[in-house]
């Protein structure tokens, strides 16, 4: 055995065995059943809801509700995200939750952050669960104190074990006895639904931070990909998600896929969510605009003086528009909530001088956009 290898950590025997098997016994056992048994239309459907169910509560429970607390949420919404987890054999919502938490507090940094994605696309997807890499942190619950104090996520990490044998392995069952097909259900829903789950989860960790755009800051590896949005019900945009942590979304766009901001928004009309947090549109325009002054000054040599200072007169102006706009239209707000009780005569002049500044400053920002393409033609 070569140093290197025998300075490692000692391997997670029951990790390892778990994805092993799990991935074994999908890759043989869909295609061998499939082409002797073959799989029903309810067992497709069944796969799909299971994907869904445990996918969601670990993107609406553990990451946005339980990490990064974006929204408040009913108990009987955390009793369910309780289970889905377990159901998604991620580890404890407390345990996930702390883990998560020094993932954003110490991302990238290889010795601190516990999936850093700068030590490669392996360790970050799935090698930081192999071998003991966390021991010295592992019973450290000091960042969670917070959730210690929630009853449901407490009773989850208690009865952690018996809830994820009884969700992982009952459910397809009750799902195989409910269909007529057991062993059907048992490899489709348990074994593979569970290798899906866990690898779309892991891609964040992975490809999230390796394959995608940066349009909101390159201060750390994430990324936003809406193709992983897609197989992670709204994560993929993950470098939003890196620079505004607090806020209950990922794609803020309304044609952004992301399935787990609309369920959390759906929830709060029947009054299960609450709370929810959203960044301020003034920062998130600000931080792209920062991002692409970065970006181009880094890119295109640019020799000219003159050239340069124009550059930086139309980002300090655009940047001067974006201020006026969101502040008058703070004032407007403001003063909309005063005229519910007494009438204010200057409300829609100030909504003129809105429409106004809101047209200035993105015709600014499409001269700016302009500019950035083509900075030599100043
Ligand atoms: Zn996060
Ligand atoms: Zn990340």
């Amino acid at each position: 055995m070569s140093k290197s290898q025998s300075d490692k950590p000692g391997i997670i025997w029951l990790n390892t065995l778990v994805f092993a098997i799990t991935f074994a016994v999908a890759a043989i056992g869909v295609p061998w059943y499939g082409l002797t048994h073959g799989f029903s239309l309810g067992l497709w459907l069944a796969l799909i809801g299971t994907i869904a169910f445990a996918g969601i509560s670990i993107t609406a429970g553990y990451h946005r509700l339980w990490a990064h607390r974006t929204y408040d949420a009913h108990w009987s919404l955390r009793i369910l995200f309780a289970l889905g987890g377990a159901l998604a054999v991620q580890n404890s919502a407390l345990h996930w939750s702390s883990d998560h938490r020094e993932h954003h507090k110490h991302v990238d940094d290889n010795d601190r952050d516990p999936y850093s994605a700068k030590r490669g696309f392996w360790y970050s997807h799935i090698g930081w669960m192999l071998r003991e890499y966390q021991a010295s942190r592992y019973h450290d619950y000091n960042n969670v104190k917070d959730l210690q104090k929630d009853p449901v996520v407490m009773w989850q990490h208690r009865h952690y074990l018996a809830l994820t044998l009884l969700t992982s392995i009952g459910w397809p069952i009750a799902i195989g006895l409910l269909l007529g097909d057991v062993w059907g259900a048992v490899i489709l829903v348990g074994f593979a639904r569970l290798v899906i789950n866990h690898h779309t989860t892991f891609f964040i960790n992975s490809l999230a931070h390796i394959w995608g755009k940066q349009p909101y800051t390159d201060r750390n590896t994430a990324r936003d990909n809406g193709f992983l949005a897609f197989l992670t019900f709204g994560e993929g945009y993950h470098n939003y998600h890196h620079i505004f942590s607090a806020d209950y979304r990922n794609g803020i766009r309304w044609w952004q896929f992301d399935p787990t901001k609309w369920l959390i928004r759906s929830c709060s009309w029947l009054g299960l969510t609450s709370n929810l947090k959203r960044t301020h549109g003034y920062q998130i325009e600000k931080a792209k605009i920062e991002m692409q002054f970065k970006k181009l000054t880094a890119r295109t040599p640019i020799r000219c003086e003159t050239t340069l200072q124009k550059l930086q007169d139309e980002y300090d102006a655009l940047l001067l528009r974006l201020r006026e706009y969101y502040q008058a239209r703070k004032q407007l707000l403001d003063n909309k909530t005063k005229a519910l009780t007494e009438q204010m005569p200057t409300l829609e002049e100030m909504q003129d001088k809105v429409t106004e500044l809101r047209a200035a400053f993105l015709e600014h920002k499409h001269h700016f956009k302009m500019l950035l393409r083509h900075p030599q033609a100043y």
